[in-house]
């Protein structure tokens, strides 16, 4: 019986029927459908053992639970079910682990602004820790320990700033030490001392030179959730509003990422995500792709998995070098696998907020380029079988509704581009984090329709691409593809009888025209190094 269990709410302890991207699904408020209907849609039941440990598990939990395993202490993930089964009782420490505890990280935090409802993630996330059995084992003295990266929703600060999570934390007795950051090291020396009885420190903060090298970062030991398996930390691209700007750049050595692929390959795992802030950087010691490192990459990881997908990539990487896309293309697509996908950060369409706020983003080009880049990379993307989920940041400090008006445009010219566009209300982290919220009641008239714009490319978009995502050919899929598409049909209605629905008034350029990739390429000034 483990002494430290480590956890996390329903919405995150699910493989997403297998696949990531509708794990989107759980950042939206329970919409006129019940809860019961989401969770069979978005997060159905993580398979678990007699112990109620589950079949696979987050993979930054499954990071932690190596890490203290290695130092000896007898800490498992357990599925938040089966809590009951330690507490009160055997376990002493509980740590708790999360993407958006409260809903206030993009996109929940659009979401739940537009529809005036907390998320499901927030909803579970109270709800497991108002469990009758851990408010018990808390009387008794039972420590909490909170972690992962949105762990500053439970800092000081953030209860200040919003004094229902403050009211939350005293409802469930508080937490004994909430930690931001990597805390791969650190969390050993804190959990000996929780179990210890010692003083823990309140509120932790970790910095750049408390991340741990590559050969200190623990192997998992159990299968992660949809095969996810990490090839490198940080990114140096220094947007002002992401946190993973202040980490240093790290790639793991293949032999490691092997040990990690084994891992899941061997419970019958055969779709996976390679997870970096940028895949096509790997093994790069700065903004050009290294193809003898890439290409070997993507080798590896096919020979463990049938499918192999990206967590993200950004869209100047893959403009530096867009012919080195097609020969991942030859590795990745074979007779199991007709596409991948991808998070790409768009974020806008106007060069002057690209300067302002994200001038590392477009390196090596010109901020002037940015729109013209966007579009090109969707041509190369989709012409490589690339679909991927597009972000785009509503409400930045620095941005005016021209700003707004640009992205529009760049979304009417992305208007049959295989994707998903993901529009999410500006969240103060990074270097901003001591600005203000972005809230639905500051949305122009502008910004709304900017937010219908994209509902519409997303609904429209995701008929086309259902086939392809549900690409198993069995009963199963085809009730999957079935329901997903009458859930798409059922938006579109509601969405058309609520007037959020809104159409390019002036054809676009199409991204499949081709003259504009990859000849029209618009960098007389940058040498391309294909
Ligand atoms: S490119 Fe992405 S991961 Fe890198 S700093 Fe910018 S937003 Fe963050």
């Amino acid at each position: 019986m483990p002494e430290v269990v480590i956890t996390c709410d329903w919405t995150m302890m699910s493989n997403h029927h297998g696949k990531e991207f509708l794990g989107f699904g759980t950042t939206t408020p329970a919409y006129i459908l019940p809860e019961q209907a989401y969770q069979k849609l978005f997060f159905p039941t993580m398979e678990v053992d007699e112990n109620g440990y589950p079949q696979q598990a987050p993979y930054g939990m499954r990071k932690i639970e190596a890490s203290l395993m290695d130092a000896g202490v007898d800490a498992r993930i357990v599925h938040p079910s089966f809590l009951d089964r330690y507490m009160p009782g055997p376990a002493k420490v509980l740590m708790v682990s999360g993407h958006d505890y409260f809903g206030l990280n993009p996109p929940s935090s659009t979401f739940a602004g537009v529809m005036h409802k907390d998320p499901l993630n927030c909803v579970n996330f109270k709800r497991m820790l108002s469990l009758p059995h851990v408010l018990e084992a808390r009387r008794q003295g039972m420590k909490l320990i909170a972690g992962g990266p949105c762990a500053w929703q439970l800092s000081p600060a953030t209860q200040m700033k919003i004094p229902w999570i403050g009211e939350f934390v005293r409802s469930i007795g508080g937490v004994d030490s909430i930690v931001e950051g990597e805390a791969d090291l650190y969390v050993r020396d804190l959990v000996r001392k929780a179990l210890a009885d010692e003083f823990l420190p309140p509120h932790v903060v970790l910095t750049p030179k408390d991340a741990p090298k590559v050969e200190e970062i623990s192997t998992i030991r159990y299968p992660s959730v949809n095969g996810l398996i990490e090839i490198g930390r940080g990114c140096c691209r220094g947007c002002s509003f992401c946190s993973v700007t202040t980490r240093p750049t790290r790639w793991y050595p293949l032999e490691k990422i092997e040990q990690e692929l084994k891992i899941n390959a061997k419970i019958g795992i055969k779709k996976g995500l390679l997870h970096s802030d940028d895949v096509y950087f790997y093994g790069s010691p700065n903004v050009m792709p290294r193809e003898d490192k890439l290409l070997p990459l993507l080798s590896l990881a096919k020979k463990h998995y049938a499918q192999v997908g990206w967590s993200h990539v950004a869209i100047a990487s893959l403009m530096t070098r867009p012919k080195l896309l097609s020969k991942c293309a030859e590795i990745l697509i074979d007779d199991k696998q007709s596409w991948w996908g991808v998070e790409v950060g768009v974020e806008t369409g106007s060069p002057r907020i690209i300067t302002a706020a994200m001038p590392g983003k477009v390196a090596p080009f010109k901020a002037s380029q940015w729109p013209e880049l966007v579009v090109q990379a969707a041509g190369l993307m989709n012409d490589n079988h690339v679909f991927p989920a597009c972000t785009f940041i509503v409400g930045l400090p620095q941005e005016t509704e021209d700003d707004v008006r640009m992205t529009i445009e760049l979304i009417d010219r992305l208007w049959d581009f295989r994707a998903i566009l993901v529009p999410m209300f500006f969240v103060p982290l990074g270097h901003l984090k001591n600005k203000d919220w972005f809230r639905r009641d500051r949305l122009s008239d502008v910004q709304q329709e900017l937010l219908k714009r994209a509902l519409s490319h997303g609904l429209r978009q995701s008929k086309t691409m259902m086939r392809d995502f549900f690409d198993w050919e069995t009963d199963h899929a085809r009730a999957y593809r079935a329901t997903f598409r009458g859930f798409v049909g059922f938006l579109e209605v509601i969405a058309k009888m609520n007037g959020l629905w809104s159409t390019p008034r002036h054809p676009a350029d199409s991204i499949r025209d081709p003259n504009l990739y990859p000849d029209r390429l618009p960098i007389p000034t940058i040498p391309m190094r294909e």
